[in-house]
């Protein structure tokens, strides 16, 4: 169940948020990083520039450069008679550029202005022209940011003093930061535009893209939410060669186990319901004709009726092993093949109406489940007992081989026909109908399930002398037993 506090975003949609996200991030580092940068080497030129300018109207004055941090002018090494006239000369002489402007302020009013015209007028700010008197009154040279009705202007004020006069003169340069910066920022927002484009093609594309990736996987949620368990045979259509196909393989490989496994359980509840309805008609039948009032036939029902019940009760348990072989519920350990030769030998000589012989005994390991394995082979052994004539002789044994041993039986029945060889290992299989022995026809499907879970499988060599079965699995440590061409071949049992 999908918890229900989180927002419903669709794998599509998260993977456009993440590619818009990291490529306007990168975009946003690179612009902002690149616009920082030409900002900084601006100012820098505007610092720059204003000291240049200092410097140039000290010359004007005195015709010397001045040490950093000095005035203008200092008497009385000037040719000037009074600080005005140093400041009318300067001001004539030092033309501002774009930009950029200058003033002449004497005893705190604006009073001189440069002969050129200039981008930004500082006189117009008289706000601004207090400031910088109030900066200079320690007769230092100051350089500052303002931001004033007329623009954000970098300045510098130097105090000119050439004559001792009670009113001080101040020369400014000024450089309006704003237009100094426009390129900079226009070539910004054009960027900023062209990124924003670009995050929208981005978007569209990724858009696209990840729509077109992620239509497999669209494919498979639909097919796989029409798919019952009634009706398991769709499979997904495989497309290219990726991550994507390689899980509809997947999926498509489980869904075809998924309906072997359905197939498989109905196919055993047919089989089930066939053979139970049998007893059940038998038994309907004879106590139907029953006459309650003769004892001997009263007996006669009852021992039939027992003896139905109980091929019934047999049925059930053959179905119950079946199963449980096929569920593949092992106990394996370490398994001596002497050991369980002797025991099932020990235990088939019991088995009435034969001589038994261990014919030859393997002494190798198994990995195995030891009743498991003993119940498969005494199968063998009761059916050989069952289908071959009573005082012949049954030899069992053991052989190991190239990695595998087989636990057999053979006997000196009448053998297996060529029509039958597959049809006695399907469930209830049986050949012309068990040849008149009752049985379920479980017993072998029950062999080869538990040489399955085993890693092996089951043999069979028969002819006109008789049979051999034989479960096959591999010796501990071999790995997997050799399949054989043909398991169920034609050919001598001796
Ligand atoms: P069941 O013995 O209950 O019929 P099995 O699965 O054990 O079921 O055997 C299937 C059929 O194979 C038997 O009905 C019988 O016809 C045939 N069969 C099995 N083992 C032998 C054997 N050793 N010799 C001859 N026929 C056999």
């Amino acid at each position: 169940m999908r918890p229900p506090l989180l927002p419903r975003w669709s794998v599509r949609s998260r993977i456009l948020a993440s590619i818009l996200a990291v490529t306007a991030l990168g975009m946003t580092v690179a612009g902002g990083s690149a616009y920082l940068i030409q900002r900084e080497r601006i100012l820098g030129e505007v610092d720059e520039l204003l000291v240049a300018r200092v410097e140039a109207a000290r010359f004007v004055v005195t015709g010397e450069a001045a040490a950093e941090g000095e005035g203008v002018a200092t008497a009385p090494e000037a040719a000037f008679a009074t600080d005005r006239e140093a400041l009318e000369a300067v001001l004539a002489r030092v033309i501002p550029g774009r930009n950029e402007s200058a003033l002449g302020i004497i005893g705190g009013a604006a009073a001189l202005i440069p002969g050129v015209d200039v981008d930004v007028n500082l006189a117009a700010d008289p706000a601004f022209v207090a400031r910088v008197v109030e900066e200079t009154a320690a007769g230092e040279v100051v350089m500052g940011t303002a931001v004033t009705p007329i623009g954000v202007l970098r300045y510098i004020a130097a105090p000119v003093d050439v004559a001792p006069t009670a009113e001080r003169a101040v020369y400014v340069a000024a450089v309006d930061l704003e237009g100094e910066l426009a390129d900079v920022t226009s070539g910004f927002v054009i960027f900023a535009l062209v990124a924003l484009g670009a995050l929208v093609a981005v978007g569209f594309v990724g858009w696209a893209v990840a729509g077109r990736l992620l239509r497999p996987i669209r494919r498979l949620r639909q097919t796989a939410s029409r798919i019952t368990v009634t009706d398991l045979h769709e499979r997904i259509p495989v497309v290219g060669r990726d991550d994507v196909s390689e899980l509809t393989e997947t999926v498509n490989d489980m869904l075809g186990r998924l309906e072997a496994s359905v197939t498989a359980q109905r196919r055993l509840l047919d089989d089930v319901r066939h053979e139970l309805r049998t007893p059940l008609t038998i038994v309907r039948g004879h106590l139907e004709l029953l006459d309650p009032g003769r004892p001997a036939d009263v007996a006669a029902t009852r021992d039939l009726v027992i003896d139905e019940l109980d091929r019934m009760a047999g049925l059930v348990d053959d179905i119950e092993l079946l199963t449980d072989a096929d569920r593949s519920t092992m106990a394996m350990t370490s398994l001596d093949v002497a050991d369980l030769t002797s025991g099932v030998s020990a235990r088939a000589a019991v088995l009435p109406g034969h001589e038994w012989i261990v014919g030859e005994t393997a002494h190798v390991t198994v990995r195995g489940d030891a009743d498991r394995l003993t119940q498969a082979w005494l199968q063998l052994a009761d059916n050989a007992a069952k289908y071959s004539p009573e005082g012949t002789p049954v030899v069992l044994g053991s052989t190991a081989a190239g990695g595998a041993v087989e636990l057999w039986v053979r006997d000196r029945g009448p053998g297996i026909p060529d029509d039958a060889r597959e049809r006695i290992f399907e469930r209830f299989g049986r050949v012309d109908a068990g040849r008149g022995i009752r049985g379920s026809g479980l017993g072998l499907p029950i062999v080869a399930a538990i040489a399955a879970a085993h890693g092996g499988y089951v043999t069979l060599q028969s002819g006109s002398t008789g049979s051999r079965f034989a479960v096959v699995i591999p010796v501990e440590g071999a790995g997997a037993v050799p399949v054989e061409s043909d398991p169920l071949g034609e050919g001598s049992p001796e």
